[in-house]
């Protein structure tokens, strides 16, 4: 085993780092097919403007992501995840990706409040739907269907696609909070399109992307205790992890 472990460790120092993002480092592997992924121990806010360090971030947040979309491939989505590594390092097939968020929300808060005036913690009467364009030189602005389609973006069928897949997920990630104790108010999407054209789910799922509040309490269990400076991050990731835990079985 240990033999092994020294072996991959080897390849790993072969491989190549292709892009050093807020929250993650993507490096290329010996397959041209296979990114290895790791997990900062950082956080950053106002699209990187604002960033700190906080030791043990990276390994909660792998985690947790590593969790979720084992549970969602578990129940049929597609996505990237091959297999986690190590404690802050995964394996994903490699995508190009789209340069778009996705947006749900199934409660106001954030952007969607600031943006209407409205107060957050209203549930909405039906998930609300938004795609960004992913551009930290523009702040991510808004994008519509056409523009999308006319700046060649992603086809209509591509973005269907892929917001069928926001869909399942929302149906099947909020139950799977609330049994949590936790509600979940929105989150972010990131999909690519691998070698062979499948467009498949990326990136993460983790508190940085979405957001969680305490069913109970109302207290806030994601990136926004570091962004409104509420609670420390490293322990609210920890805590979200282990309820998480409690409700999915590792390896299922
Ligand atoms: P950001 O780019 O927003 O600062 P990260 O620090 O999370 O974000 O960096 C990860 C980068 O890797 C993102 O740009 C994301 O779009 C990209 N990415 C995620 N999954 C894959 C994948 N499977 N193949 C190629 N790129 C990916
Ligand atoms: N989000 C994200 N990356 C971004 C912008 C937003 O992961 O660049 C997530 C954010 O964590 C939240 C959801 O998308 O879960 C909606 O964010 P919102 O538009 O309200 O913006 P925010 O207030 O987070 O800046």
């Amino acid at each position: 085993m240990i033999i092994v472990r020294v072996f991959e460790r080897k390849f790993l120092e072969m491989d190549k780092l292709l892009y050093t993002g807020k929250a993650k480092e993507m490096w290329q592997t010996a397959d041209p097919d296979v990114l290895r992924v790791v997990y900062l121990d950082q956080a950053t806010a106002l699209n990187g403007k604002r960033k700190e360090h906080f030791a043990g971030k990276g390994k909660a947040a792998n985690a947790i992501s590593s969790l979720v979309f084992r549970y969602l491939m578990d129940h049929g989505v597609a996505t990237h995840f091959i297999k986690k590594l190590s404690a802050n390092e995964d394996l994903v097939k490699k995508c190009q990706m789209f340069p778009l968020e996705f947006v749900t929300r199934n409660v106001v808060a954030g952007h969607f409040a600031t943006r209407y005036g409205l107060k957050e913690g209203a549930v909405l009467a039906n998930p609300v739907e938004e795609t960004f364009f992913k551009s930290d030189d523009l702040d991510d602005p808004f994008i519509n269907e056409s523009a999308t389609v006319a700046l060649k973006i992603a086809s209509h069928q591509d973005l269907m696609q892929m917001w069928n897949i926001c869909r399942k997920v929302n149906d099947l990630l909020r139950p799977l909070f609330a049994k949590a104790g936790m509600q979940l108010v929105d989150f972010k999407l990131e999909f690519g399109r691998l070698s062979n054209g499948e467009i498949v789910l990326a990136d993460e799922f983790s508190p940085d992307n979405c957001r969680l509040w305490d069913t109970a309490t109302n207290h806030h269990m994601d990136k926004d205790v570091y962004r409104r400076k509420i609670a420390d991050l490293t322990q609210t990731y920890d805590e979200v992890l282990a309820r998480l835990q409690a409700v999915i079985k590792e390896g299922n």
